[in-house]
């Protein structure tokens, strides 16, 4: 068990803003778990389950899987720990999904602590996607899927950004520059808001 009480931040931004790579070392930096649903479906796909055969379908048109799945995905994680201590990378991205997590964090004792919003501009997000598709080859990392997942991200996603900003909880930061200038920034914005 972790020698600090619980803490939950979020690591939102549109794809391509580098949410991975930052949420691994901000987990890394804070003892928290990372949960990114996105690498959870993946690993489904991966090992050809059921839910992962449907899984796919819908992530390679750049669409969103079934709120109902991604709650009992995440509620299966958050049960096996005590206290809650994460790092949530993908996941809420539907406004039914974040109510979900308020009560799945109420009924723990928890609540969110501080949201981080990745900022980078679309050309910019386009580029660093296509880039990615050649390198690692994720089958959604094609230039229509990646427009698809950007207008998803702007309509159903970007509106909790407001959600959590009406709370106080959201730290903006330029999600441009090295790998290590971003997570400065991050640390920097969050440095007050969390306890250490
Ligand atoms: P990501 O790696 O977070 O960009 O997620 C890749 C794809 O997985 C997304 O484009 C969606 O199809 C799906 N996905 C990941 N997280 C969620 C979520 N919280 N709700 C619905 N679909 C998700």
């Amino acid at each position: 068990m972790s020698a600090h009480g619980p803490e939950v931040v979020l690591l939102m931004g549109p794809p391509g803003a580098g949410k991975g790579t930052q949420a691994n070392l901000l987990a890394a930096s804070r003892d928290l778990l990372k949960l990114s649903t996105g690498d959870m479906l993946r690993a489904h796909v991966k090992g050809g389950t059921e839910l992962g055969t449907r899984a796919k379908r819908v992530m390679d048109e750049g669409g969103l899987v079934s709120d109902d799945i991604i709650i009992a995905m995440v509620k299966a994680e958050l049960d096996r720990l005590d206290p809650i201590r994460v790092l949530l990378d993908g996941f809420p991205r539907t406004t039914v999904q974040a109510e979900a997590l308020d009560e799945l964090l109420a009924d723990y004792g928890a609540a969110i602590d501080a949201a981080i919003e990745l900022r980078v501009d679309d050309q910019e997000l386009v580029r660093r996607l296509l880039g990615r598709a050649r390198q690692e080859g994720r089958s959604d990392d094609n230039e229509a899927t990646i427009r698809r997942r950007m207008a998803v991200y702007r309509e159903q996603t970007e509106p909790l950004l407001d959600y959590y900003r009406r709370q106080g909880k959201v730290h903006d930061v330029d999600g441009v520059g090295t790998t290590e200038d971003v997570f400065e920034r991050i640390e920097a914005a969050l440095e007050g808001a969390l306890a250490w």
